[in-house]
């Protein structure tokens, strides 16, 4: 089981070892990678050819403006990131050690002043899209208003219940068309210890008892199990056999792939879907760094598309 962490900006700091309080030491390298969930899932998306917005907040500061540039670079739209004067952008500030241990702290930061407001701004992006795509790196109501807002105007959700809360709001479950976990956010969510494809398949159905119409939890290696209200027996999509370099970001990978599915290709077999997001995903595994590992559209076989 593996203990996943929440990345805003991610900079580590790479170390022989962890400092102790109050104490000053070399490290020998450092380098600030951009993310966030919803930005890295808009960069895999918009790598297949998926036309995609983030709505989010940053702060009116450096990081904030080359999160914006990063985005536009990367052909998402920025029209509804707001940049605030009364808060930083959210960072996560790493420090790993030689055997690969680490310390972080995550600040949040304009990431938690993301309001009600700022969606009905954006609430023509919202309710004219395809597939809206939730997390929890924002305040949980105001995801759940999103969900809500593109549910009630027929758009697909996929909510991705990351980082985990163990009290979430039992609405996301009733208002998602596909809830997308891993393994340590199944735990969480449902107190069940997930160690094997039988206890994932507990986890799937009750998730599915507690209002999901499809469930999708990500297994690392292992590829992942979906189970749906139509089809209750839970089915076992194994992943790619490669050679994992740097899994960070996978899960991200994996669901910015499928949003691109559901919107292009949504007639496609939820399996069929899946096997190719494993695949894309698998290809991140293979790099370093998060979206620096991301796939485009280009340098894939073609037939998944
Ligand atoms: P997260 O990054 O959220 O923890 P996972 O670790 O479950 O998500 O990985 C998401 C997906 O990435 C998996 O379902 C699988 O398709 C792919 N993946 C992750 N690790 C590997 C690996 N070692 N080999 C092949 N595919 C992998």
């Amino acid at each position: 089981m593996k203990q996943k962490q929440q990345k805003c900006n991610p900079s580590p700091n790479f170390t022989t070892r962890l400092p102790r309080a109050g104490e000053t030491i070399l490290g020998q390298k450092f380098f600030i990678g951009f993310g966030g969930k919803g930005a890295n899932q808009c960069v895999q998306s918009a790598r297949l050819g998926a036309k995609t917005s983030l709505i989010c907040k940053v702060g009116k500061d450096s990081f904030g403006n080359d999160y914006v540039a990063n985005l536009k670079k990367n052909g998402v739209s920025t029209a509804f990131v707001g940049q605030t004067a009364d808060a930083v952008t959210g960072t996560a500030s790493i420090i790993v050690n030689s055997e690969g241990q680490n310390v972080i702290v995550i600040v949040p930061g304009a990431n938690l002043l993301l309001s009600s407001e700022d969606l009905k701004r954006a609430s023509d992006i919202i309710c004219k899209a395809k597939v809206a795509v939730c997390q929890l790196e924002i305040t949980p109501a105001v995801s759940l208003e999103a969900l809500k807002m593109a549910r009630a105007s027929g758009v697909k959700t996929l909510f991705n219940p990351a980082p985990a809360l163990a009290d979430l709001d039992p609405e996301f479950y009733t208002h998602s068309d596909i809830f997308c976990c891993n393994e340590t956010e199944a735990e969480i969510l449902t107190g069940i210890p997930v160690g094997n494809l039988e206890d994932t398949e507990k986890v799937g159905r009750l998730l599915l008892e507690r209002g999901c119409k499809l469930v999708i939890v990500t297994l690392g290696a292992e590829g992942c199990m979906m189970i749906s209200v139509e089809e209750p027996i839970p089915k076992h999509v194994p992943a790619e056999k490669v050679r994992a370099v740097d899994t960070t970001g996978a899960g991200d990978s994996f669901v910015g792939a499928l949003a691109f599915y559901l919107a292009h290709y949504p007639e496609l077999p939820v399996e069929e879907m899946v096997r190719k997001c494993n695949y894309i995903a698998s290809v991140s595994v293979q790099a370093s760094g998060t979206q620096s590992s991301y796939p485009y559209r280009k340098d894939l076989p073609q037939d998944l598309f």
